[in-house]
């Protein structure tokens, strides 16, 4: 395979900006940063809530019952040798915007770690935070990345836990990554409930 660097340099020159750009915006869209969020608030790359302000603000909202799906990038040590690391990075901004599409305004969308992301779907049923999840799950299996003629395909680990108003967020962030832990272990590219 004879790759063209000038061609997927430019490319990558080209679209990094306008996709980050139009993230932002659909992110400042959302109703939930009825405050806007600051830059220290933000995932530099994603625009989404970073690791900090997740628990700040999840903090926030105190006892509010709702569901915690936590999603994490199948293979992705592997996607990033294959296509490089510039690659690795716009498909992680096009994960972001996928979540960020699927889910409502009040609901809080973070990148917590790496190829990591935290979401807490406030006032929302143990049933429709697994649909949610499984929505985002399809949506992303079913959406490619066009790179260089090349359609790139990501997919992601789902794991999903209740919050009952007397649950800590802890302890529920802790449950919700169990249970992805057990999408891994049953292959990936998956949703389970704690
Ligand atoms: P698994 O399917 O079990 O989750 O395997 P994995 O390869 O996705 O998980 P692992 O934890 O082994 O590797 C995560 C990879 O995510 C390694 C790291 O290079 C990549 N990564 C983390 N942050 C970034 C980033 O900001 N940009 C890019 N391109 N890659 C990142
Ligand atoms: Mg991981
Ligand atoms: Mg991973």
């Amino acid at each position: 395979l004879e790759v063209r660097w000038p061609g997927v340099v430019i490319t990558f020159i080209l679209a990094a900006p306008m996709i980050y750009f139009s993230g932002l915006r659909l992110y400042d869209s959302h109703v939930l940063n009825k405050d806007r969020l600051n830059v220290t608030q933000r995932d530099g790359l994603t625009g989404l809530l970073n690791r900090p302000a997740f628990d700040e603000k999840i903090r926030n909202v105190g006892s509010l019952p709702g569901v915690i799906v936590m999603a994490d990038i199948g293979n992705f040590k592997r996607y990033n040798d294959e296509h490089g690391h510039a690659v690795g990075d716009a498909a992680l901004v096009q994960v972001a915007q996928i979540f960020l599409r699927h889910c409502r305004s009040e609901d809080l969308v973070s990148r917590y770690g790496g190829e990591e992301f935290m979401i807490f779907l406030p006032d929302t049923s143990r049933e429709e935070g697994i649909a949610v999840a499984e929505r985002l799950r399809q949506k992303l299996a079913e959406d490619s990345m066009e790179h260089d003629g090349q359609s790139l395909h990501i997919t992601a680990s789902f794991g999903v836990a209740v919050k009952e108003h007397e649950n800590s967020n802890e302890g529920t962030i802790a449950k919700a990554d169990a249970a992805l832990y057990q999408s891994k272990h049953q292959g990936r590219n998956s949703v389970n409930e704690a």
